[in-house]
């Protein structure tokens, strides 16, 4: 089905768009990019955003645009799905992987959405040696999708993904 083979490719060029915040990520990996649709000319993709904060999505829904432009693809609709609502969950082990070779510490556990009201105190493990002796040390780190730790092993402070 010449249809399919559309479809596969568009998704395949549309999962290749880095996350800007975390360029080691795409968006697939995230867990953001939700379905890619194409209707005669027409290319569609639904994306999730991830934190209400993150000013990301507008470069991603950008950079959707573009890559799918430069593929060949004349129309390019993309479009903000928000429920239902994203979540860390989403996210691909092998993100979670190279968040870790990245140095940021991977979301851990569920999310509060999955688990029930309570969220569970969860250790988040040192990136870079492994160590749980970790604290928190602001709720907001490089961006307002990460928190910032502190090792207290081996002092480094890293960036941790925050379940969300
Ligand atoms: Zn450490």
């Amino acid at each position: 089905m010449v249809t399919d083979t559309l479809q596969t490719d568009a998704w395949r060029i549309a999962a290749a768009v880095a996350d800007p915040e975390v360029p080691v990520l795409t968006i697939e990996d995230l867990g953001v990019l939700r379905a890619v649709t194409v209707d005669g000319d027409v290319v569609r993709v639904d994306i999730t955003p991830t934190y209400s904060g993150c000013p990301a999505m507008d470069t991603i829904r950008d950079d959707v645009i573009l890559a799918l432009t430069a593929a060949g693809y004349s129309q390019v609709e993309v479009r903000l799905v928000l429920s239902p609502a994203w979540t860390t969950d989403w996210m691909s082990d092998a993100g979670k992987q190279k968040l870790s070779q990245y140095g940021i510490a991977p979301p851990s556990g569920r999310s509060a959405l999955s688990s029930g009201p309570i969220r569970l105190a969860i250790s988040v493990r040192c990136p870079r040696c492994g160590s749980l002796d970790t604290r928190e040390v602001s709720r907001f780190g490089s961006t307002s999708c990460k928190a910032l730790f502190e090792c207290r092993a081996c002092l480094e402070p890293f960036d941790h993904f925050k379940v969300h």
